[in-house]
């Protein structure tokens, strides 16, 4: 038996001001896909321990995958896909195919753009059976479930289960074709924005929706159960939250347990209403905090949400109310060139940060001592949101702020680096346990690497790409109905 593995993957903030093309992706091909991702804890590691559990070759194509931000340029999606499908037609004959996919790509002129991809590939093989897997922040379209055989997505956020989905799906699929299975698919939407900040799995109100995925799961006749949160800040038809569940050979069944999920979510609406501190309270109540060190979630600079990186809104409040022994990370490169032309231990004035557009706060006028520099990379080897390993944030400069009562330290780095582990701070040798207050620009997702090291997390609903109060008139795809939309 013989399965193609293919990933693209790429979340699509509407919303934010800078595209993704072709050479934001990273890419690999061929072997190369087996030697980078069998180390971490990625699905497509899933993938390499199914073909060795259950018996079969694996045929790697393509894997591209971008940091989130803008949509994706009509060039870029056009070129990997068109990859792919290439990696397909010129394989040695397969039995089936597994698809990495995120589930929250938005192309320019293709909104839904995965289940573009999953329909692309059906029309190539016709029907040969197609497993898809996808992240938490999907928003999935009919059109994608019905191009595949099986959609699986993951059940953790912060994203810690990726391996255990891809694996479940190289189960599935191997299953399916050898005849051992008959994999029938229905998918619910449940009518409401289920706000990212009630994404976290471990508590309510996910933890029980997610809980009754996994009873059933367990049950004889299913395969398969998911829940994605959705992601709000893809503005398509089907944004908001999908339920999909896979039974064997029982599409009623498939159907009626999706719906009586999709019931219990919408009986939950009320509990989805925000109450969240803005950048202002919520630094007084880290400063103010007994309980030390404090970490501070930025929703609205949320990099993995695809934001810029260089917002100043929290930044800033620590600045004017004094706060002390506070950590900030801002994309910036101009900032990072100044401190290596400074060198260690100069004394530098900077304009900080707010460059990308007029959405992520005021340029910071800031001055201080060049405390280290670095060139930026570090591994993580524990089981964090994204299941990566091997990360860079390009040449990194941290700046020692301030005197006496009111010192920060301003990481800055040369590329934007999502706050999946803690060792972004680490590497440029700052000891999360000496410090008081943390800002983590994410929404649950920093939560993985973050709380082993924080005392008490308080989340910011300040502004940005990633503002997690966006008014519903911003929108022109998403369907107006969904409560609270109303
Ligand atoms: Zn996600």
């Amino acid at each position: 038996m013989r399965i193609g593995v293919a990933s693209f993957s790429h979340e699509s903030n509407s919303f934010y001001s800078q595209p993704t093309r072709i050479e934001d992706f990273g890419v690999h091909e061929g072997a190369a896909i087996i030697d980078y991702y069998r180390p971490t804890f990625h699905e497509i590691a899933g993938y390499i321990k199914g073909a060795e559990e259950y018996d079969f070759e694996i045929h790697p194509t393509l894997a591209a995958n971008a940091m989130p931000a803008g949509p994706v340029t009509a060039e870029a999606y056009e070129h990997f896909v068109g990859r792919i499908l290439k990696g397909i037609e010129d394989a040695p004959a397969l039995d089936g195919i597994l698809l990495a996919l995120h589930g929250a790509m938005v192309a320019e002129g293709i909104p839904q753009a995965d289940g573009e991809t999953v329909r692309r590939v059906r029309k190539l093989v016709g029907n040969l059976p197609i497993a898809v897997t996808h992240d938490y922040h999907a928003n999935v379209p009919p059109e994608l479930v019905e191009a595949a055989d099986v959609l699986l997505i993951y059940k953790t956020n912060p994203h810690i289960d990726q391996p255990e989905c891809g694996l479940q799906a190289a189960l599935i699929l191997s299953r399916q074709i050898r005849g051992e299975v008959e994999p029938k698919m229905a998918l619910v939407k449940p009518e409401v924005v289920f706000n990212i900040y009630f994404h976290n799995t471990s508590v309510a109100p996910m933890q029980p929706l997610m809980q009754r995925a996994i009873d059933l799961e367990a049950a004889d006749g299913i395969l398969g159960c998911s829940i994605a949160g959705g992601y709000q800040y893809a503005d398509v038809p089907h944004m908001g939250p999908s339920i999909v569940v896979v039974s064997d050979g029982d599409q009623e069944r498939a159907q009626a347990e999706a719906e009586k999920i999709g019931a219990a979510m919408w009986d939950i609406r009320e509990q989805l209403r925000l109450d969240v501190p803005d950048p202002a309270a919520a630094v007084k109540l880290a400063i103010e905090s007994e309980q030390t060190p404090v970490c501070l979630l930025e929703f609205g600079d949320n990099i993995g949400g695809g934001s810029s990186g260089d917002s100043t809104f929290v930044l800033e409040q620590l600045l004017a109310q004094g706060a002390d022994g506070w950590v900030v990370s801002v994309w910036d490169v101009e900032s990072v060139q100044a401190c290596f032309e400074a060198g260690i231990g100069a004394e530098v004035q900077l304009k900080v940060g707010g460059k990308t557009d007029d959405m992520h706060g005021p340029v910071l006028d800031i001055s201080g001592r060049v405390r280290t520099l670095h060139d930026g990379s570090y591994e993580e080897h524990q089981r964090r949101h994204g299941g990566g390993r091997y990360f860079s944030q390009g040449p990194t400069a941290v700046v020692a702020v301030g005197t006496g009562g009111g010192r920060g330290l301003l990481l800055l780095n040369s590329e934007r680096a999502c706050p999946n582990s803690i060792h972004q701070i680490t590497c440029a040798g700052i000891a999360p346990e000496q410090q008081k207050i943390m800002v983590a620009k994410g929404a649950v997702a920093p939560r993985a690497a973050y709380e082993p090291v924080s005392a008490r997390l308080i989340e910011v609903a300040s502004g940005g790409a990633t503002a997690i109060d966006r008014d519903p008139g911003e929108y022109e795809l998403a369907r107006k109905t969904l409560y609270e939309w109303r």
